[in-house]
């Protein structure tokens, strides 16, 4: 399923992420050396709609065109056949960010293994994995590990810096037991702001000679704690400021992202007592009780909260979820309950 490619084909850089299908087979590996010999590995469009990341390497590729790259690339453009149609996955398709725990039976868990099997006897520097979402948040970069390095490549990319280990079957996860591996939210699909912002970003690490043996200081970095993800109640019908369905969502919901919610804030409403939320945190257990309350049809914080990835796009509140719930952490709390 696996195509490995060592050059880049003739085409291949004309053309935009929907039509990659008239060059590429499918899933494709293309491995590129540079002038430092350690490999950074960058992935592009494991959801076919998020361009960002295609058009951010695009670009560095056709500058690169006729000189050696500054450093060896390992570039990995993923959902080739959902990016024809612009749609994050197809039916029927595992979600490509959800199986790189590579510990499944379906097509693209082998897919996964055979590309970690690539990357396992390479000498590996950093990790990239550039993602856009759907609502409006701003441009931030996730890592699963808290180690110096990773904390120091995120910060490269924004002062926002999220943390997060659920999901842990996201490539950034997989990665990390490699190198310093960070994912990059890149705002939504289609803004010229995000790719120039990815595309100086992956410069910076194509030029990096090493990781600086430096502690960030504090006031440097806004680093969040991912503390639960919230989900739909399965079979809930939802709508935006609708009556009569399972969860209205509030008219202008996405606009809450990386803001600190005061307990007792309005989050929907509901047609029923019950809340037609589930809120799940890192370690499995449902702890929707701990954030939201129902009152008279209103769904209400319970405690101080900030919300990240909330989205208006109901096919993407269906298919993944509504919202994460982040907390504020210090680098000292950071080192001192997760560092690893
Ligand atoms: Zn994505």
């Amino acid at each position: 399923m696996l195509t490995i490619l060592s050059e880049i084909p003739e085409a291949l850089l004309q053309c935009d992420a929907r039509a990659l299908n008239h060059v590429l087979p499918g899933p494709t590996l293309i491995k590129l050396e540079g002038q430092r010999r350690e490999v950074l590995f960058v992935s592009v469009l494991l959801h076919g709609n998020e361009i960002t990341g295609w058009e951010t390497l695009r670009s560095i590729l056709l500058n690169y065109r006729d000189r050696l790259l500054p450093r060896s690339l390992c570039l990995f453009i993923g959902n080739v056949a959902a990016a024809a149609q612009g749609r994050r996955c197809l039916p029927g398709q595992a979600d490509y960010n959800r199986i790189w725990k590579a510990d499944a039976d379906m097509a693209e868990h082998a897919l996964a293994r055979e590309v970690l099997g690539e990357l396992d006897g390479l000498p590996l520097f950093a990790a990239i994995d550039i993602h856009n979402n759907s609502g409006m948040n701003p441009h931030y970069a996730c890592i699963n590990r808290l180690g110096a390095n990773f904390l120091y490549l995120a910060r490269l990319f924004s002062r926002t810096v999220v943390y997060f280990i659920k999901p842990d079957e996201v490539l950034s996860l997989a990665m990390a037991a490699y190198c310093p591996s960070v994912t990059l939210e890149c705002g939504q699909p289609g803004e010229t702001t995000g790719v120039s912002h990815a595309r100086e970003f992956v410069e910076a690490c194509l030029h990096l000679s090493a990781f600086p043996d430096q502690i960030l200081p504090d006031k440097e970095i806004d680093l969040f704690h991912t503390v639960a993800t919230v989900k739909l109640k399965p079979g809930s019908r939802i709508g935006i400021a609708q009556s009569g369905v399972d969860f209205a969502l509030l008219p202008d919901m996405d606009k809450l992202n990386f803001t600190e919610l005061p307990a007792g804030s309005l989050f929907g409403w509901c047609n029923r007592p019950t809340l037609p939320l589930q809120a799940w945190d890192e370690q499995g257990q449902e702890i929707s009780a701990q954030y939201f309350d129902v009152h008279e049809g209103e769904i209400i914080t319970r405690t101080s909260v900030m919300p990240s990835m909330l989205s208006l796009d109901q096919e993407i509140i269906r298919q993944d979820c509504l919202c994460y719930l982040m907390e504020r952490l210090s680098l000292g709390q950071a080192k001192r309950k997760y560092a690893d």
